[in-house]
């Protein structure tokens, strides 16, 4: 695509970027046949190529954002689908985040709009606030109908829609902590614990924390690691996001310094596609470009470290049909897609492929919350499809996902490493507990 940015704008990095990603794309459209929004919606710009023409517009011309460029931005998913199908190599995950930034800081919204976003990035990045947010939401649930029937109240009904009947204890598993290895030791590694995930889940920490050290490694929970910033980035607050990062790129050099790490297992595919990037994301920063890029290659999802191990047989033969949900993040975003089939495979479950496997569940950080309707015609897309497979449990790689999935699919949803910890000699999750036989194996 020619593009014409003048030089002054070409100084600024994040824009010559831009241009050099712009470059790449030559119109092609095989990408509109994968995005969720333009399957949905039918509209050219709610496509990735409709998008790429409306930022360029945008940036070019060095305007500010107008209502039309947010409508259509705000409704991309940021699932990077559109991403594995180019075959030009379009960064459009690197483009649509610097548009985002440049809407937040040129267009201002409505009220509600912005009221809303506000409330979403005080609250869910600290597990605290996200705590006690969720119980008041119980309180308020019964007024779901009533808020839906506003419009700009629309997100506030989704979030109570969304919100789980009960909300776990709080584990010890996210606690500052060493977590030594049973027997010899063969590694050691930092677990990120997030920030929704051990509210809505603890179950998942205390699995990976099981399983790996159960497998000789040693798992440090790092003081002063936090949210990993994703949720605001996808907001566009780049300030939020970048302090974020610094932060736990500090903590987990802090553990890097101190007694080596192996890597930093990730178990929310998409907290792990933004720590793979922090090495992007801090690029410009000189006190911690190079702490960033050492982070984002020692970033690893749980079942990527996992299958660097040499893994023992299974201690149960679980023999239960799974539905595999890969997330957007971890198949488009981390490019992860056979190892989590071929781990559980390996473990002895019986893996299904829902169809449409490349499609959004609508999910998406926090558009299930900001775009309720669209995300509503994807999850039931989603559902629809992983029914027809007839496994009993569905399971995937990412919180969002459960969450989004969770009491829809006639199934249970579970955590990848919650089966895999079962298999190899953990407890079976509660949830499938009246599932299947789950004898030891021979
Ligand atoms: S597939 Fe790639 S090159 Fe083709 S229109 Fe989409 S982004 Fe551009
Ligand atoms: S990220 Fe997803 S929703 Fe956004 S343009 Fe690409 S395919 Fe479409």
């Amino acid at each position: 695509m020619q593009t014409s940015f003048s030089l002054a704008q070409l100084a600024d990095p994040h824009v010559e970027e831009a241009e050099k990603i712009l470059r790449k794309c030559v119109h092609c459209g095989f990408c509109t046949a994968t995005c969720p929004t333009y399957v949905t919606l039918g509209n050219e710009l709610d496509s990735p190529r409709g998008r790429i023409y409306l930022i360029k517009d945008m940036l070019e011309n060095g305007r500010a954002a107008d209502a039309e460029i947010v409508t259509h931005i705000d409704r991309c998913l940021s699932c990077l689908a559109c991403m594995t199908t180019c075959p030009s190599g379009v960064n459009y995950m690197h483009l649509v985040d610097h548009a985002r930034a440049h809407i937040e800081k040129t267009y201002r919204r409505p009220l509600m709009n912005r009221l809303t976003r506000g409330v979403l990035a005080a609250v869910l990045p600290y597990p605290g606030r996200f705590r006690a947010a969720l119980t008041l939401a119980r309180i308020g649930r019964p007024f779901a109908n009533l808020f839906g029937a506003v419009p700009a109240l629309k997100p506030f009904a989704a979030m109570l829609r969304l919100a789980p009947a009960s909300v776990p204890a709080a584990s010890p598993a996210s606690a500052p902590s060493t977590h030594a290895a049973a027997g010899v030791r063969r590694g050691r590694v930092a677990i990120l614990t997030g920030c929704a995930q051990p509210v809505l889940e603890p179950g998942i920490n205390e699995a990976t924390i099981r399983l790996l050290t159960r497998l000789g490694v040693e798992v440090v929970v790092p003081k002063g690691e936090g949210c990993c910033g994703a949720l605001v980035h996808h907001m566009g607050r780049e300030d939020d996001a970048l302090a974020a990062a610094r932060k736990n790129v500090d903590a987990w050099t802090r553990e890097v310094e101190a007694g080596g790490l192996d890597a930093i297992v990730i178990t929310a595919s998409g907290c792990g596609t933004t720590i793979k990037d922090y090495g992007f994301m801090l690029r410009l920063d000189p006190a911690y470009a190079d702490k960033a890029a050492r982070v984002s290659a020692l970033a690893k999802d749980v079942t990527e470290y996992l299958a660097t191990l040499d893994l023992p047989a299974p201690a149960t033969a679980p023999g239960i049909e799974v539905a595999y949900h890969s997330a957007c993040s971890m198949q488009h975003g981390q490019k992860i897609t056979r190892l989590p089939k071929d781990l559980l495979t390996k473990a002895g479950f019986v893996v299904r492929e829902p169809r449409e496997g490349h499609l959004c569940c609508g999910s998406a950080g926090t558009y299930n919350i900001m775009q309720p309707e669209i995300s509503a015609r994807l999850r039931d897309r989603k559902v629809k499809n992983i029914a027809a497979t007839g496994a009993a449990v569905v399971a995937t790689g990412n919180i969002g996902c459960m969450t989004q999935i969770a009491g829809r699919a006639g199934m249970p949803i579970v955590h990848t490493v919650a089966l895999l910890d079962w298999a190899y000699g953990g407890p079976k999750p509660e949830m499938i507990a009246g599932i299947g036989i789950g004898v030891a194996a021979e």
